[in-house]
């Protein structure tokens, strides 16, 4: 947050256990990704000195969440941590069934276990990438209908998230009986982080409600979407955050989720739904792989972590921080002439690297070449999200993706404004030399999910 008439942002917190980060030098840096075969997944976290490949359970727990920890109780069935959990939940999104699992995509394989298969149809305002995989892996189909401006990078909706309900209501009157469930992601986070309205979730739910259609949340970033709500929609600037929560949920019918984004957790995730035979075909599944269902997965201690983290993740001081800081690094970028996408989301910047290096060719990754030279510069890590990602079609063949953007993703409470600063002064320095930066070659890659493990070769 930003004390009135001051620039600066003061973390709402200060620090108690301290982790030390390792210098190390750009000669260092350079063997260490060559080593690496250029690809940012293979650099050991040690060689890295600012971390943004995700924001997933890479943030920092408060001094409450470890005293919480202390108080786990490793009971295998009914534990009093358990229902800590499923209380802080409920507290927040009051359904009936809470169904813990070890991470979100737990929860997917779950829920599309039971509701998926071959003719299936999902509409989603933009699957998250294991979130399409669980879905086609039961041999249905998962559709993308985000609104227009939603697709296009310098669009300023305020709500880019929102789903096109019109295209929703004409795939409904097509395919209603294909449909199992609507899905909804809060916040958008495959199209750069943006959230989804109020107004644009009740007119979700009234389509569902005219075809007797189930809506879920992926609620990965609820908090940071109701904070969105509350800074930039109608009438929602005066109230309490959990209490925009609490309609965001009371919409819907049920939610998977990963605990490793805003509820503050380092591991963790559950499905929660209102349907008590769905619930119960739900408990059958979670059995086979994740465990009892009172524990599902985690251990009495990360439950209790997940219950004070949700209690944390909706308080408004941290929150008006959380925006403004990953808004502060996407305002100074632009400054220095790093095109971005905008307006910035909630947890991460997504650099458009296409655009910083015109003269690399899509299937040259330019992604990939703004990647390690941040890297290189200053021992960024971050993360391509572009032709390297998306470009291998199943049929062997290769196109540019749509995007060949960068990501920043800012983990929780764990990096300081002078960190940020740091990062805006290594995108200057790459900024600067944006034209003596060359494309890459893939050496090496696997079948699927290329982007972990190929290994690439600078171009001369
Ligand atoms: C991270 C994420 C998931 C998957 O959660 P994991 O805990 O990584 O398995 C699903 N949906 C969205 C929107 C996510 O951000």
């Amino acid at each position: 947050m930003t004390e009135p008439g001051f620039r600066t942002i003061i973390e709402p917190f200060r620090i108690h256990s301290v982790e030390p980060l390792r210098m190390t030098t750009r000669a260092e840096r350079e063997v260490a990704v060559a080593k690496a075969g250029y690809n940012l997944f293979q650099v050991d976290a040690q060689d890295v000195l600012i971390d943004l490949l995700t924001d997933s359970g890479t943030g920092a727990m408060s001094r409450d969440q470890w005293a919480a920890i202390q108080r786990g109780d490793e009971s295998y069935a009914g534990s009093p941590s358990y229902f800590r959990f499923r209380d802080a939940v409920r507290a927040l999104f009051p359904f009936e069934h809470v169904i813990p699992t070890h991470q979100g995509r737990a929860a997917e394989k779950i829920i599309f276990g039971v509701l998926g298969g071959p003719g299936k149809l999902v509409p989603n305002n933009t699957h998250f990438d294991t979130t399409r995989a669980n879905v086609e892996f039961t041999g249905a189909e998962a559709v993308d209908l985000v609104i227009a401006e939603g697709r296009d990078p310098r669009s300023q909706h305020p709500f880019k998230g929102n789903m096109d309900v019109e295209a929703l209501q004409a795939l409904l009157a097509e395919r209603a009986d294909d449909v199992p469930v609507v899905f909804m992601t809060i916040t958008n986070n495959s199209g750069g982080g943006q959230p989804v309205s109020l107004a644009n979730l009740r007119a979700v739910r009234e389509v569902c409600d005219r075809y007797g259609k189930l809506l879920f949340l992926d609620a990965c970033r609820f908090a940071e979407n109701a904070w969105f709500i509350h800074e930039r929609e109608d009438g929602q600037a005066g109230r309490e955050v959990a209490d925009i929560v609490h309609d965001i949920a009371s919409l819907a019918d049920g939610m998977t989720m990963s605990a490793k984004k805003d509820p503050m957790g380092n591991i963790g995730g559950w499905l929660a739904m209102n349907d008590d035979e769905l619930a119960s075909q739900c408990r059958s599944l979670l059995i086979l792989t994740e465990g009892f269902p009172t524990y599902g997965g985690l251990a009495g201690r990360d439950l209790e972590a997940l219950a004070q983290g949700l209690t944390e993740a909706v308080d408004h001081d941290y929150l008006r921080y959380r925006i403004t800081s990953t808004a502060y690094l996407g305002d100074a970028l632009q400054r220095v002439g790093m095109p971005i996408l905008s307006p910035t989301g909630g947890h991460a910047v997504y650099l458009d690297a296409r655009a910083l290096l015109p003269h690399i060719d899509p299937l040259h990754y330019p992604g990939q070449a703004l990647a390690i030279a941040l890297y290189e510069a200053g021992g960024v890590r971050s993360c391509e999200i572009g032709t390297v990602m998306f470009g291998r079609r199943p049929d062997g063949s290769e196109v540019p993706a749509p995007l060949d953007l960068v990501r920043l993703a800012i983990p929780r409470r764990t990096y300081t404004q002078s960190h940020i600063d740091y990062v805006i002064e290594v995108c200057e320095q790459v900024v600067a030399a944006a034209g003596d930066l060359r494309g890459y070659r893939i050496i090496d890659e696997p079948p699927a999910l290329r982007h972990f493990t190929a290994t690439f070769e600078p171009l001369r």
